[in-house]
């Protein structure tokens, strides 16, 4: 199942418009990845997506200077119908 849903992100920056995709980590958890505003392909698995669709810690890119809190919307729906 491919989804593609926009990302909401929290700071005190411009609002930037990012998709994010879903994906199955190995031990069969709901994960998400995206492409960070420098261009560079970030992956979730190794942080927490609340029901709400909060990520903790917030995301850093270690090439660029991209470092958000974000939220994932929809992530809600998308655990509820997979
Ligand atoms: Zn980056």
């Amino acid at each position: 199942m491919k989804l593609q849903m926009e990302i909401k992100i929290n700071s005190t920056v411009e609002d930037i418009p990012l998709t994010y995709r879903i994906f199955t980590t190995t031990d069969g958890k709901k994960s998400a990845y995206f492409i960070d505003t420098g261009g560079h392909y970030l992956n979730l698995k190794n942080h927490t997506i609340a029901l709400d669709g909060t990520v903790t810690p917030s995301v850093g890119c270690p090439i660029c200077p991209f470092h958000e809190h974000i939220k994932l919307s929809g992530w809600n729906e998308v655990t509820c119908n997979e």
